[in-house]
């Protein structure tokens, strides 16, 4: 039994924690920036656990005892935990140990490879609650994550003129399969005509974008960017920049058991626990871990 542990710039493999709750089964790899120092990383896993059966990390518990949480605004929780972060272990081991607060009970029957995504199509529903539907024509979701492809489903079902822009050749191929128009950001003239861009990927920088939005274009931010905007260009041009709405984890379950989205070809790459080390460095996207003797 092993467990990836993050030291330095790379991961070692070191034997599983003898007191373990959770017996993680798939996992999403975390971009290398992403996790903490000492900790197995993985924010995003699906494993079972001895007694309460198949659960799903939450990536973004808030604390449910602050101010902001007391006042129904969980989003805003600056106590927020993350399996992988902080004292919390990830999901990038074969046993492990994890605050049972951090999991969410799903259905025995589900399928790991479809209850992985839940949160990334939770990060998809709720940025597209922030598109008001008609307002704007010209909307352009960006990224290579699984939520800016679920995300860009949900657009093209809603609207002819909706499109993805993407980086990377995989996302291009399952976005064409999906049926969603789409388009390499290199390709892409800067032309000043997009209404709305959101932004799904927190690999992107932001000012190499803005040339995309039209004057008095609204830029929705669903994950935090790498680069982010300098004040002056959004005043010149009159941008508004907002928020991504929160949706829970479960309301991204829920969209794949009612077949609102599909799970399927969302992973670009998939590896065993033993592979990850070797591609802890390398520029990807949607990268599925699988786990243990379940495969
Ligand atoms: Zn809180």
């Amino acid at each position: 039994m092993i467990r990836l542990v993050r030291r330095k710039d790379g991961l070692e493999v070191e034997p599983s924690t003898s007191i373990a709750n959770i017996q993680p089964i798939r996992c999403l790899l975390p971009m290398p920036d992403a996790s903490t120092e000492g900790r197995t990383p993985g924010g995003v896993f699906v494993a079972r656990h001895d007694s309460r059966g198949l659960v799903i990390s939450d990536p973004h518990a808030p604390c449910r005892s602050c101010s902001r949480c007391t006042d129904g605004l969980s989003e805003a929780c600056l106590q927020r935990r993350c399996p992988g972060r902080g004292m919390d272990e990830g999901g990038l081991a074969e046993r492990q140990l994890c605050a049972e607060e951090l999991l969410i009970d799903v259905p025995a029957d589900v399928d790991p490879d479809v209850a992985i995504w839940s949160s990334e199509a939770a990060t998809a529903l709720g940025a597209m609650r922030s598109v008001v539907p008609g307002d704007r024509p010209y909307v352009s979701v960006v990224g290579d994550s699984a939520a800016a492809i679920l995300a860009g489903e949900l657009g093209s079902q809603r609207d002819s003129r909706f499109r993805l822009l993407c980086q990377r050749d995989s996302t291009l191929k399952e976005a064409e399969r999906r049926g969603i128009r789409v388009r390499l950001l290199s390709d892409v003239g800067q032309h000043g005509d997009q209404d709305v861009l959101v932004l799904l990927d927190g690999a992107l920088e932001v000012p190499s974008l803005l040339p995309l939005l039209r004057p008095r274009g609204r830029l929705v931010l669903a994950r935090p960017p790498r680069v982010s905007v300098d004040f002056s260009t959004l005043y010149r041009q009159q941008l508004t920049v907002v928020p991504s709405a929160a949706s829970s984890v479960r309301s991204g379950f829920d969209a794949f058991m009612k077949g609102v989205l599909r799970a399927d070809g969302l992973a670009e790459r998939v590896l065993a626990l033993e592979e990850v080390g070797q591609w802890w460095q390398k520029p990807r996207a949607r990268t599925l871990v699988r786990i243990g003797a379940t495969l």
